[in-house]
């Protein structure tokens, strides 16, 4: 596992997740069992604007808490649910709950674009659209939603990954590219798909001040976007001065723990209602 996934906050890690069959098998089950029991819980990040810096939406963030009071590592557990239809029942969860969170978003008189991570499995899933279709449809909240896909998620069958795309596009559902930069294939996504935002990995961030070929990368990746006419999401922001140059380069979005981590709704709720200037 990468450093990127160990060191996400609350996360423990814990020996007994190492990957070998056995594990994983039983992972598994507990995960079936988490999902019977709703034991999940749906955190937000906040993501905000360059320009003006005001808060522009939030991704949504699944949190498996244990009985010590501590978390799962999303890192660890998701994979293992894309190996199976398992994911299809947290994203039917996900999305569930954030149909409820629009509600408590709404009568806090906010207006946010909702980020959803969906999986290669989802793209695949044959009920996905109906589901996306009660999201979107039934929705008369001020809240927006975007699914956030990584580029491994278009390997398994591409042709039928951009069919449901473009049914969730024609619904006026918005995808976003996650972790830009690190799967493969990104450029035809980015040509082949229903595509409006493109978020660069933290990898590329993180050392941006001292690797001249992470600068290159990301200035090449703003330029791109622009001209692709998507808007473009800096992860992993975790200082001031990577926020200034950020800005600079002309990126549009910015999420990190410099603006906020991962955190429950009520949470959210008192720190979106203050200006962001009081909270960094
Ligand atoms: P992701 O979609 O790229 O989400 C961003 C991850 O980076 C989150 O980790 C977030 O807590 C972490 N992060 C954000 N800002 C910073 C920062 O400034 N520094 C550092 N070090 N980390 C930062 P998290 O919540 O542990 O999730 C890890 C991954 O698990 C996600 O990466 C996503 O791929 C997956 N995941 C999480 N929730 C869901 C979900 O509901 N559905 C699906 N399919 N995948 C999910
Ligand atoms: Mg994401
Ligand atoms: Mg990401
Ligand atoms: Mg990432």
């Amino acid at each position: 596992y990468s450093s990127k996934r160990l060191s996400a906050p609350f996360c423990v890690y814990d020996q007994s997740l190492n990957s070998n069959a056995a594990e994983k098998v039983n992972i598994s089950a507990l995960l079936k069992q988490a999902i019977e029991l709703q034991e999940f819980e749906l955190w937000y990040q906040p993501i905000v604007t360059m320009n003006n810096q005001q808060f522009y939406g939030v991704e949504a963030l699944i949190r498996w808490p244990r009985p010590d009071g501590s978390y799962f590592c999303p890192s660890l557990f998701i994979p293992i649910a894309e190996q199976t239809t398992l994911i299809n029942q947290i994203s039917t969860w996900v999305m569930q709950q954030v149909a409820k969170d629009m509600v408590y978003f709404d009568s806090l008189g906010l207006a946010l674009c909702i980020h959803i991570n969906l999986s290669a499995m989802d793209l695949h899933d044959t009920q996905l659209v109906k589901k996306v279709s009660s999201l979107i449809k039934n929705n008369h909240s001020s809240q927006k939603v975007m699914f956030e896909i990584t580029e491994s998620a278009m390997m398994i069958d591409a042709e039928q990954a951009k069919q449901t795309m473009n049914y969730i596009a024609r619904l006026g559902g918005k995808f976003s590219i996650d972790d830009f930069g690190t799967g493969f294939s990104s450029l035809e996504m980015l040509r082949d798909l229903p595509i409006q935002q493109i978020k660069i990995d933290r990898s590329f961030i993180k050392n941006i001040h001292h690797q001249d070929a992470d600068l290159a990368i990301v200035k090449s990746v703003i330029y791109l976007a622009k001209h692709l006419a998507c808007s473009v999401v800096a992860e992993g922001i975790e200082h001031q001065d990577t926020s200034n140059l950020i800005h600079s380069l002309g990126c549009d979005f910015a999420q990190g723990y410099f603006f906020g981590k991962p955190m429950p709704k009520s949470e959210l709720g008192q720190i979106l209602q203050l200006p962001l200037s009081s909270i960094s």
